[in-house]
């Protein structure tokens, strides 16, 4: 697929579709494929990670038309997004909160920093699937029935994939960046459990600590690769 010239990237050349709203009101939108879709990206998730959605948007910016076969969600959590929250405007970690058989009541908790010991409380939900985001994500990947979804977060640097599957396989081939069949820590009620037990090719694609520019030359080629199309992993 050719590339839009620099510049024409300061817009994005299709309007979305709303596949819900948040808890706040704002529309939860995605970037549809041309075609069947076979794959779905999503970023922000967690809303202190607004370095994915910048990302996601510089890469389905670059395209000169909509992608093939592939769905863009820029912001999952854009309540978290607009107040800079890791959570959503309730206080949940979305990324805890889906139906998953090891879903738990119990807060959870994350690092402030990459440094730091993860002490930060948030809740997990009142329930399995509380939130209206979460709710909304789940319909939406039951609707697109994609082969794989892509979940970008950072700053951990690798690919996780509990399955280490061809994707999650060529990711790790792609940035350099190891694979992982686990986080390293527990991580009850999460988007990539979810999809495990539903068979759906969940990988977590970590950015490094880096910035903006240096994730625009070295992450935002490979997302406009598997934007455009032209991987093949299955
Ligand atoms: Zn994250």
């Amino acid at each position: 697929m050719k590339l839009r010239p620099r510049q024409d990237i300061g817009t994005i050349p299709w309007e979305p579709d709303t596949y819900g709203n948040s808890h706040l009101g704002f529309p939860l939108e995605v970037w549809r494929p041309a075609r069947t879709c076979k794959l779905l990206i999503h970023a922000g998730i967690h809303g202190e990670e607004g370095e994915t959605t910048f990302a996601l948007s510089r890469a389905l910016r670059l395209l000169s038309e909509p992608s093939p076969d592939c769905a863009v969600v820029l912001a999952a959590n854009p309540d978290g997004l607009i107040r800079g929250t890791r959570g959503n405007a309730r206080g949940v970690d979305l990324n805890r909160n889906f139906p998953t058989r090891d879903w738990r009541p119990d807060p959870v908790t994350h690092r402030s920093t990459l440094t730091d010991p993860s002490d930060v409380v948030l809740s997990p939900g009142s329930a399995p699937g509380s939130e209206a985001e979460t709710t909304a994500l789940i319909r939406l990947i039951e609707e697109l029935k994609p082969e794989a979804v892509i979940a970008l977060h950072a700053p951990l640097a690798c690919i996780d994939d509990a399955k280490l599957g061809p994707l999650a396989q060529w990711l790790a081939e792609r940035t350099g960046m190891p694979l992982v069949a686990d986080i390293g820590y527990p991580t009850p009620g999460s988007f990539g459990s979810w999809g495990a037990e539903r068979g759906i090719a969940v990988v977590t694609y970590e950015f490094p600590l880096t910035t903006n520019d240096a994730l625009f030359y070295e992450h935002v080629p490979i997302l406009v690769d598997l934007l455009a199309g032209g991987v093949s992993w299955s």
